[in-house]
Parts: C-alpha cells; structure tokens; sequence
C-alpha cells in the first residue's frame, strides 16, 4: 500500500489551504473532502471579507475556487468520508466509510465546526433570508433594522454588541437570568444603549413570508408568550467540532476541541496536525482558518523532512 506523505481531512478554507502549500511543496496531498464539501461557506451567500476579492463572492464560488487553485497543483480529491483514525501505529491508519485503508506519514486534520442551531419552526426556512448564525459574516445586512440575538455566551454577547454597528436596535434572548459569557463582555453589552436584554425568554418561532418578519417567544417563568417583530435573528448558543472520530486518539480541549501547542497548529501526537474551527472557538472566520491550514502545511512539511 502507497504511504501518503500527507492527508488533509476536511474541505473548508483550512483544508484547501493546507492542500495548496502541501500540494506545491511536493507532498502529494491526499484530500478527503467529506460528506459536504466547501464546509461552512457551502451555506453563506455573500462573503465580503476574504481579502482580494473586492467586490465580494458567494461562499460556494470561493469554495470552487480554492478546490481549483488546490487541484491546479497537483491536490487529489476524494469525496469520501474518513470514518476512523489509528495515531497509535506508524505510519498512521486511517479508514474511509466502505473501510478502505490509507496510510500516511502525516495528517492535517481541518473538519471544522458547524453551528448549533435551535431546531425550532421556521428556522430552516428563512436561513438566509434573516437567520443566521454569524453575525461577523451576515451583520453588515442589517443597517439600520432591527435585529434579535439568541443565546447568552460570549459568541451571543460578542456578536450582539458587533450588530449594533448596523442594526438599529438588538434584542438579546436569554434562557436564564443570568449570562454565561465573560463579565467584561457582560458589561459592553449591558451598557451599550442599542442592546435590550429580556431574560428568562425562548424563541419559539420564527414567522414571515419569504422573509423573516418575526419570532414568537416565551417567558419560561411565567410562561407568557408573545412575539417580535425583527428583521434579522441571529442564533449563537454555541458550536460542535467535528472530532468523534479523534477522540481517544488526540488530547481534547474542553468541548471537543482538539489540543494544539501555541501558535502552532501540532496537536499532542507528533505529525499529526489540526488546523481551523477545529482548534478554535473564537476567531471562527474562513480567513483564520485558512492561515491556519497554511501553517499546518509548512508544519507538516519539516516534520517529514526532519524525520
Ligand atoms: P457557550 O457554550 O459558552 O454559550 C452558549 C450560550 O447559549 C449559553 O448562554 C447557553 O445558555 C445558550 N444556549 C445553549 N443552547 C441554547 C438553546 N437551545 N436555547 C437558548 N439558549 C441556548 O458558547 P459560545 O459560543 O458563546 O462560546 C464558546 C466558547 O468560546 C466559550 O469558551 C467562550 O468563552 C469562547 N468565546 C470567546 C470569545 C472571546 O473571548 N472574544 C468570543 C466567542 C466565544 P446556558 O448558559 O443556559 O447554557
């Protein structure tokens, strides 16, 4: 059996990167590209933030992009899943989902993170059309209207006090009567005029026609419901890292992160990598994710080459 210099697992902005460098610094990346190719940005519509492309692009075309610049250097594809990982043996052992085998003296692991989402009505439905659950990527939409903002972390918090660049008023809902998210950022968004807090309070539903006109929510305390008129609404309760298949295998962050050394994207077994929202709960933008893949990339490269 071919062993790989490297596999790249995951086909987001990290992954693709990884793929590029690995690809032109002679590695032959392998690149499995999984269930749902281009990740995350599969779902955004306009991103305008990606250096370089002034007039902005929508997420699939960036995507289609970066899949053409990887395989334009040499980058194999498989839209195959990698169902199961051995770090323990050398060269390293990974199995797809039909069990095939392919070793490797490296990986680069850049399977992401998705969002959570609150599985509540209507939510699906006007994803894109005024939900969203990224306020970095979606706030610029909503100049001057008026916005509501799930969730009591430091993500809801974070992305509340960023909407109000734009939006003329944000309603925060939280479930409890207290945030979970840091005091500091408590305290921005507590003393930021534009932002209203109701606590206690649940979407319920979200309603409209086309567009999203409105959210339905409960008080869980007296269990008074009543309903918001809002243009956008914004859900940041959280999100999941892709790492069932790690587990056992890297040393884990709380909530599934997987470890990495600082400033760097080494996880806790030498040659394996792990680049983008897989190792990072706080940046979260495809243009982060991308230096990351980079990094892992050169990493990976004078790990082989100091082997
Ligand atoms: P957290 O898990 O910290 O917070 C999630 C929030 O969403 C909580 O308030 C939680 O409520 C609420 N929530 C969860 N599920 C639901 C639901 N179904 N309905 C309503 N509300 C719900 O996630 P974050 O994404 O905010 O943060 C993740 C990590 O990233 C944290 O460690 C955070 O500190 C970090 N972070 C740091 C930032 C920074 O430093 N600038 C920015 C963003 C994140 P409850 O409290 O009741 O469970």
């Amino acid at each position: 059996m071919d062993i790989q210099d490297t596999v790249i697992i995951g086909s987001g902005p990290a992954g693709y990167t990884a793929a590029i460098y690995a690809a032109r610094a002679d590695m032959n990346p392998l690149l499995f590209a999984g269930r749902e190719p281009g990740g995350q940005l599969m779902l955004t519509s306009d991103v305008e933030n990606w250096p370089g492309e002034a007039d902005g692009i929508m997420g699939p075309d960036l995507m289609a992009k970066l899949q053409k610049q990887a395989e334009r250097f040499g980058t194999r594809i498989k839209n195959e899943v990698i169902a199961e990982v051995d770090f323990s043996q050398k060269p390293f052992l990974l199995k797809n989902e039909d069990g095939e085998e392919i070793k490797a003296k490296t990986v680069i692991i850049a399977t992401g993170a998705v969002a959570l989402w609150l599985d509540i009505p209507g939510e699906k439905e006007f994803q894109g059309k005024g939900v969203s659950a990224c306020a970095t990527c979606d706030g610029f939409f909503f100049r001057d209207k008026k916005v509501v903002v799930v969730g009591g972390g430091d993500s809801a918090l974070e992305e509340a006090t960023f909407i109000t660049k734009f939006a003329r008023e944000v309603i925060m809902l939280v479930r409890r009567d207290e945030f979970r998210g840091s005091k500091a950022m408590q305290h921005k968004a507590e003393n930021n005029p534009k932002i209203s807090i109701l606590w206690n309070t649940e979407a319920k539903e979200l309603k409209g026609d086309g567009v999203l006109k409105s959210v339905k929510v409960i008080n869980n305390k007296t269990n008074e419901e009543s309903e918001i008129e809002t243009d956008g609404f914004f859900v940041a309760i959280g999100h999941k890292p892709a790492t069932q298949i790690f587990e056992g295998q890297l040393e884990m962050e709380e909530k599934g992160y997987i470890k990495h050394a600082p400033d760097s994207t080494k996880t806790s077994v030498p040659g394996v990598f792990a680049a983008g929202d897989v190792i990072d709960p706080h940046y979260r933008q495809a243009i982060t994710s991308a230096g990351m893949g980079c990094m892992a990339a050169l990493e990976a490269e004078k790990h082989i080459t100091s082997a």
